[in-house]
């Protein structure tokens, strides 16, 4: 087994295997290490939203950089299906946030009306495009721009074609430890033994912060839950996602809706409970009523990797230069796993960056450095 290596990833989720995949692309030698199987961590549970508007809603670097990402998507979807053949089942027929009190309208009518890219739809407007959403809304903001794709399929595409560009991946490898033997020399400690390289990237979502505290930084990460559900119908017809009091239903295109999602915080669990998915059901039913004749299908949980300002770590550790994180993608790792590969990258590459992703994301923005 081969055991030099350019750059290490530590964690196999969506956030490391876009990075593979970046890196990979440039001919930069890559090992991912996954201690369970590539996408079974938080990106397993995710809905698969691109919702850079329905999400973020200040003009910051934040949101600019989540714009860029949701336009990667576009010539990603051709690139990932060329290299590996998979289909990441990217759907792009927007997404409504639906108004059922005059208050929740007035305020949606004023976030359409201070962007160019969102509309206000009335009621008959929002049934005449979606005769299943209930005929009792006041209207619905239209984000034509937010589309999904499927978590598992992004995941495995990435993956699979890091692998075919020549990056190494290994699944059921935990890795223990990473040491500094000199500034471009890491030893990275593993359930398969030791491995060296040039770079170590610590993308193991929320479980990274062992790592973060193991490399000298008091950062923490901490877990929030999200518990969602899944029905199937072949007479319920959504062709947009809906949003509606902290809770969506996205419509997967093959009689498949995906409804989700709680948020339990510093919650560890991973199964669903009974409370939580009633409460998204109830949540639902009042915008999408027709939830009740669907057939169940499944119910599952993730666990969200949150900072606690509730923007990723995308950078280098502030006093190890060779040494990156890209974690804490909280709500959002599906929407930004392309632009934060492609940042990670050009660090690594060093090109030239905006100065203001180095800023927004930077490591060390909350934090003491332990002495
Ligand atoms: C219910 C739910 C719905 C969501 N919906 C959306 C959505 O619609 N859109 C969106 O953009 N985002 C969504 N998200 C958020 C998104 O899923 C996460 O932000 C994203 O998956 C984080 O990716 P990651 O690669 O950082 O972490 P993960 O996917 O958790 O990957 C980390 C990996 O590291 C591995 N690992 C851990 N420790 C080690 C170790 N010591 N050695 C080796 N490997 C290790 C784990 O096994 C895991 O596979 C949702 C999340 C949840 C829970």
């Amino acid at each position: 087994m081969k055991r030099h290596f350019d750059v290490a990833i530590v964690g196999g989720g969506i956030i490391g295997s876009s990075i593979a995949y970046y890196l990979a692309k440039e001919g930069i030698s890559v090992l991912m290490l996954e201690r369970d199987k590539v996408a079974s961590g938080a990106t397993s549970a995710a809905a698969g939203m691109l919702g850079a508007q329905a999400e973020l809603e200040e003009n910051d670097a934040f949101f600019r950089f989540a714009k860029e990402s949701q336009t990667q998507y576009v010539s990603l979807n051709e690139e990932l299906r060329k290299h590996s053949g998979v289909d990441i089942q990217l759907v792009n027929n927007g997404m409504y946030k639906v108004a059922l009190t005059d208050n929740e309208a007035v305020s949606l009518k004023q976030m359409a009306a201070a962007s160019i890219e969102m509309d206000w739809h009335s009621r008959d407007e929002v049934n005449f495009l979606e005769p299943h959403i209930a005929n009792n809304i006041k209207g619905g903001l239209h984000i034509p721009s937010d589309g999904h794709v499927s978590p598992i399929h992004l995941c495995t595409a990435f993956s699979k074609s890091a692998s075919l560009l020549g990056a190494s991946l290994l699944e059921h490898t935990s890795v223990h430890a990473v040491e500094r033997n000199s500034p471009s020399d890491y030893t990275v400690k593993t359930s398969a033994g030791d491995f060296h390289c040039q770079s170590v990237v610590i993308t193991n979502g929320t479980w990274s912060g062992y790592f973060l505290n193991q490399l000298g930084l008091d950062n923490d990460i901490v877990p929030v839950k999200g518990e969602c559900l899944s029905v199937t119908s072949r007479e319920v017809y959504l062709s947009s996602t809906i949003f509606h009091n902290h809770c969506y239903v996205v419509p997967k295109g093959d009689g498949r809706f995906v409804v989700g999602a709680t948020m339990v915080p510093d919650d560890w669990s991973m199964q669903p409970t009974v409370g939580g998915i009633h409460s998204l059901i109830e949540k639902i039913r009042p915008v999408f009523p027709k939830i009740d004749s669907c057939n169940f299908q499944e119910s599952w949980a993730g666990l969200r990797p949150q900072t606690r300002d509730g923007r990723p770590y995308i950078g280098r550790h502030p006093s190890d230069e060779n040494l990156y994180f890209a974690t804490g993608h909280y709500r959002n790792g599906i929407l930004l796993a392309p632009q934060t590969g492609i940042l990670i990258r050009d660090l690594i590459m060093k090109k030239r960056i905006k100065s203001e992703y180095i800023e927004a994301f930077r490591v060390d923005r909350l934090l003491e450095v332990k002495a």
